[in-house]
């Protein structure tokens, strides 16, 4: 894979789709710089799964544009903005059950192989050759993201975390400039997390791939994202560093009003010391500190 350097930035301008009366995106703009993680946040219903349905071509927007590299990605269908190494998983688990870890990730090369299947198939030199090749880099990437010792077993046998770390090695067998994560530590617990918070570091130090990472836990996002855009129905209401994002007062208002648990994890956690104590405005200081995470917030 190339370095940082090659990889085209992902500019998102005034993007807006609506859905029967609801807009569930209004004129959101943010850039994924080359070699970044760049973290879209928000609470449940903001937005955020739709973004990336139009990020990877699933949903038109009505207005707006994404530009990868200087290409407009607005109107391709999904395999041709694929085929641009713009790669994504999904909120949910979408690998094939039977089918063992090598043979999901070989999938995620199909693109790439020049003998297609009936060449493979029929067993001819070339395929053979081609399929070593292809397996042999399906490995290094497995390796890679600590899932080398798991290729021979069907993927449906594998534990949550693990097949969501699949589900990444699938996307990076795309050899994608540009990898887009939706969720990827939903219903995990701590150390599953931080195996999922090192492979995305290891993806953009070793790799050099930017990252768009969704996610509605501030908490784990705070600590991996060089940048972080924050999405509140549909609208985006922060966009900036983890330490200034975090304390914004506009964030903690958007996290607190939904009653969503995660909310006052960031608010919670002592700040590290390499980032400065966030200073809520006083209007705001009341519920964003005393309310105690693990309570139902103040309605
Ligand atoms: P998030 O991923 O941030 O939780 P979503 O992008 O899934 O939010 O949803 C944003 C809003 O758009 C929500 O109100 C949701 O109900 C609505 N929505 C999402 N997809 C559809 C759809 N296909 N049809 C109608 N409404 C949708
Ligand atoms: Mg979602």
């Amino acid at each position: 894979m190339s370095g940082a350097a090659s990889h085209p930035t992902l500019a998102v301008s005034g993007i807006t789709v609506r859905f029967a009366g609801l807009t569930a995106l209004d004129d959101v703009s943010f850039e994924v710089e080359p070699g970044t993680v760049h973290a879209l946040i928000g609470p449940n219903g903001a937005g955020k799964s739709t973004m990336f349905n139009v990020l990877s071509g699933v949903y038109r927007p009505v207005a707006g544009s994404v530009s990868f590299g200087g290409v407009e990605l607005v109107g391709l269908p999904p395999h041709a903005i694929a085929g641009l190494g713009v790669a994504r998983t999904f909120q949910n688990i979408a690998l094939f059950p039977a089918a063992t870890v090598e043979e999901n990730l070989m999938l995620g090369r199909h693109h790439l192989t020049r003998a297609g299947f009936i060449g493979a198939g029929l067993r001819l030199p070339f395929a053979i050759r081609e399929d070593r090749r292809h397996r042999a880099r399906v490995t290094e990437i497995a390796e890679f993201l600590g899932i080398g010792g798991l290729l021979q077993l069907p993927a449906g046998d594998l534990s949550y975390g693990d097949q969501k770390r699949v589900e990444m090695a699938r996307a990076l067998c795309v050899e994608p400039a540009i990898l887009l994560l939706d969720e990827p530590v939903a219903g995990m617990d701590a150390a599953e997390t931080g195996q999922v918070a090192t492979a995305i570091r290891d993806i953009r130090e070793g790799l050099g791939i930017s990252i768009l990472l969704v996610e509605h836990d501030m908490g784990l996002v705070m600590g991996i994202a060089d940048r972080v855009t924050v999405l509140d129905f549909g609208r985006r209401i922060a966009d900036g560093a983890p330490a200034r994002v975090r304390s914004d007062p506009e964030v903690i208002r958007a996290y607190l009003g939904t009653g969503h648990n995660g909310a006052a994890a960031p608010a919670a956690t002592p700040p590290s010391a390499s980032s400065p104590p966030p200073v809520p405005s006083p209007a705001d200081a009341s519920p964003a500190w005393a309310w105690n995470e693990n309570e139902e917030p103040p309605s």
